[in-house]
């Protein structure tokens, strides 16, 4: 953890940065930074952000808006997600006649949506919509 990692601005995506570093810093350091889901604050370490900007591509200004436990659940909830998105694609109208299915995968949406990602609104409306048209048929 207190390894001093040196910064090579020569992988950084842009060299423009207007972040937690100025033009003199020479290391890493660890960034206190506060999850939007659970509010608790955890350390952006010093290896995770040399990860993130010098082999991930990310813009090194950027922050992990979530700490690692809520990150973690957060994948796990986009890909339970993708498995309902799949048999959606692959079975069609056949899929979402189960109102079972619409209202489990609703909820995962909504699971996921809670975590303050984007993505998510313009399939929580699609399938609230086969809802709607759902109980509008039933009835
Ligand atoms: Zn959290």
């Amino acid at each position: 953890m207190s390894d001093r990692i040196p910064i090579d601005r020569s992988k950084w995506q842009k060299p423009i940065y207007q972040g937690h570093y100025d033009e003199r810093a020479e290391f890493y350091e660890g960034i206190r930074c506060r999850c939007r889901k659970c509010e608790l604050s955890f350390v952006f370490t010093a290896s995770e952000q040399r990860d993130s900007f010098e082999r991930n591509g990310k813009y090194p200004g950027w922050q992990p808006s979530l700490c690692p436990k809520c990150h973690s659940k957060f994948l796990e909830l986009v890909s339970e997600e993708a498995a309902y998105s799949e048999k959606w694609e692959k079975e069609g109208d056949a899929a979402v006649q189960s109102e079972a299915f619409l209202k489990e995968w609703l909820s995962l949406l909504m699971h996921a949506e809670s975590f303050q990602k984007q993505g998510f609104g313009h399939k929580i409306g699609m399938v609230k919509k086969r809802l709607r048209e759902q109980d509008a048929g039933c009835a």
